[in-house]
């Protein structure tokens, strides 16, 4: 029945009727007493139909019941609440006029019988409905008994307290199995509740096709406040959190403790975009840091693959840093498929852009290399896209393998090319491959395997939606430059690549984002900044890589401001194996 889903989670309603009357208990439930109740009215009319006054009234009575019985059973999830109401009413009439219609004790008192099924309707409603529905019921039993000549007085008593007693007991047992449901500090369904409403929402989405998605979040900062301030301060934290989310997500979709500080929120009908979008916002209702998991139901899937999918992305989450949000599809995006299969073929390139000094811009110092793929399906998807679907997918380790194998390998015989020179390489890693386990010995037996030198190597940390200054990113970068492999932030100035980067990553070059080589004729232009950032360089003793540089008189400024290194077209384009080598063996 549509009242008890929309609401099910808001704590006061929670409290007012058991969140185990769902809406397919409820309507067979009703549907089971009206089909049995008729049936039962009919037999005895046809068994002993001497004992009525009139035969006709008991066959309405016991057909009506039938057909009333079989309409909920097919469509009670339509029921509304006032409905159900009606429902009960109009049944304990028809028993009435059944037990009024007796003309023998015995048969009057079999059907009073019938009030019990008045009774358990007050398990599926709030106590108000259920001590109404019992009240009528006894007051109806005991009148409709008082008034037949053919029982005794005394007879309705007896049924009618039955009935009292019976219906108490159903609306109480209720509310204590509903308890069980309930999360006591926020009032919310803890994780039995919530699994059987997920189990609930996933049959429904199953017959009308709709994609239930799962936000599972942790507040960060719950367990150290419990440690200092105790379990009281702990959930006052947790309701403020619940409050705050309230608003966010307004009283339609299911919110749920699932264990401690974490919670879950079940949209109908959402994409994952959505649901990404849906964890932002609740993110930033909040004072304190969230980490999230987020997920979508896929048709077939049960509530604990759901559930466990969400895990997974909750602790990755967690893994890579806190307060961020994972998504974990279930399915890999038609890119990604394209994109598994060109790294097991071996159809992954790699270009080579030159760095040069702007001193001497003739010489080739080092080379970066940049991956270059794009899937058939969608040819012109940019360099961002791939990398942003790797990482979405988890591809990105093994990508970022590739690039730098093959780096090394091409490198290594530019190197015998050109002995003369020592040249350097730059790879780029991705923030979220430097959280993985294992990554610092991945780079060590890549250089072993190639023989590429680990002091000529740069490993460049670039990043999308990942922070790569986590504790294991910064102990693989320390463990890699032991070895002799030096580190650059890539992109330095921008979004994710800022200045505190320079206190915890271990770094030796800072590679200036191109967009300040582009404003350096702006109105605005960013002369000042590029000055001070030299003098930052310089002082912390880091080399600056400047990206971006298209013209001779970019170049010209660059090296009048005090930077030593460059790239950018006007000193070469991202090239070939080939081309890359012959310039350096021409130089
Ligand atoms: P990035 O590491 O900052 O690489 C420099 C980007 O600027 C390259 O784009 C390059 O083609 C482009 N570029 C070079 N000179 C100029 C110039 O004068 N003007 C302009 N406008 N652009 C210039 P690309 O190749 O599209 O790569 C984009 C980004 O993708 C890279 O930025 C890097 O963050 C990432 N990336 C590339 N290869 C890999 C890889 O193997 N692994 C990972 N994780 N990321 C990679
Ligand atoms: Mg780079
Ligand atoms: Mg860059």
């Amino acid at each position: 029945m549509g009242w008890t889903w929309g609401d099910w989670a808001s704590f006061r309603r929670a409290r007012l009727w058991p969140g185990i009357a769902t809406p397919t208990l409820t309507s067979r439930t009703a549907a089971a007493c009206l089909l049995v109740g008729g049936l039962l009215v009919a037999f005895l009319t046809t068994l002993v139909p001497t004992s009525f006054h009139s035969v006709a009234v008991q066959y309405a009575n016991a057909a009506v019941a039938a057909v009333v019985g079989v309409g909920v059973l097919l469509w009670g999830h339509r029921l509304q609440l006032w409905q159900f109401h009606l429902l009960v009413v109009m049944s304990t009439v028809q028993i009435t006029v059944s037990v009024s219609q007796a003309a023998e004790a015995t048969v009057a008192v079999s059907f009073a019988t019938l009030y019990v099924f008045i009774a358990t309707a007050g398990f599926f409603v709030p106590w108000w409905a259920a001590v109404f529905y019992v009240s009528l019921a006894a007051g109806s039993c005991m009148v409709a008994l008082g008034v037949t000549s053919a029982a005794a007085w005394w007879a309705g008593v007896f049924a009618a307290s039955t009935t009292v007693v019976i219906g108490f007991v159903i609306a109480l047992l209720g509310r204590i199995v509903s308890g069980a449901e309930l999360d006591t500090a926020t009032g919310l369904p803890n994780r039995r509740g919530f699994e059987r409403l997920l189990a609930m929402a996933i049959s429904r989405a199953q017959s009308v096709g709709q994609r239930p998605a799962l936000v599972l979040l942790s507040v960060d900062g719950w367990g150290a406040v419990r440690r200092q301030f105790g379990y009281r301060a702990g959930d006052e934290m947790l309701r403020a959190v619940v409050a705050a989310w309230r608003e966010v997500i307004g009283r339609e979709l299911v919110l749920a403790r699932m264990v401690d500080d974490e919670f879950v929120v079940l949209a109908h009908n959402v994409t994952d975009q959505e649901a990404v979008a849906l964890s932002h916002r609740m993110r930033e209702a909040v004072p304190w840091d969230c980490s999230v998991g987020v997920t979508v139901w896929q048709p077939g899937e049960s509530a604990s693959d759901v559930l466990s999918r969400v895990d997974v992305a909750l602790r990755r989450a967690k893994r890579v840093g806190r307060n961020r949000t994972m998504l974990e599809s279930a399915g890999l995006p038609p890119i990604a498929v394209e994109l598994r299969e060109a790294l097991a073929a071996g159809a992954i390139e790699v270009l080579y852009q030159p760095i040069v000094r702007l001193s001497a811009p003739e010489t080739i110092v080092g080379i970066e290399a940049l991956l270059r793929w794009a899937p058939e399906s969608r040819p012109c998807v940019t360099l961002a896209e791939v990398i942003e679907v790797a990482e979405n997918t988890r591809l990105i380790g093994a990508l970022d393998r590739v690039v730098l194998r093959r780096a090394c390998l091409d490198a290594q015989r530019m190197q015998a090319r050109s002995p003369q020179q020592r040249l350097s390489l730059s790879v780029n890693v991705s923030g979220l491959e430097l959280t993985e386990d294992g990554y610092a010995a991945r780079v060590a037996e890549i250089l072993t395997e190639t023989g590429w030198p680990a002091h000529q190597l740069v490993l460049e940390v670039t990043e999308t939606v990942l922070d790569a200054d986590t504790p294991s990113s910064i102990s693989a970068l320390h463990e890699l430059r032991a070895r002799g492999v030096r580190i650059a932030i890539d992109d330095f100035g921008t979004g994710y690549s800022s200045l505190s980067r320079l206190h915890t990553i271990p770094t030796d070059y800072l590679k200036l984002e191109a967009a300040f080589t582009a404003s350096m004729h702006d109105a605005c232009s960013s002369k000042p900044l590029l000055r001070a950032i030299a003098a930052l360089a310089e002082a912390l003793d880091v080399a600056v890589i400047v990206e971006g540089i298209e013209t001779a008189e970019q170049a010209n400024v660059l090296g009048n401001l005090g930077f030593d290194l460059a790239q950018g077209y006007f000193f070469g384009i991202p090239q070939d194996y080939e081309a890359i080598a012959g310039s350096l063996a021409a130089q």
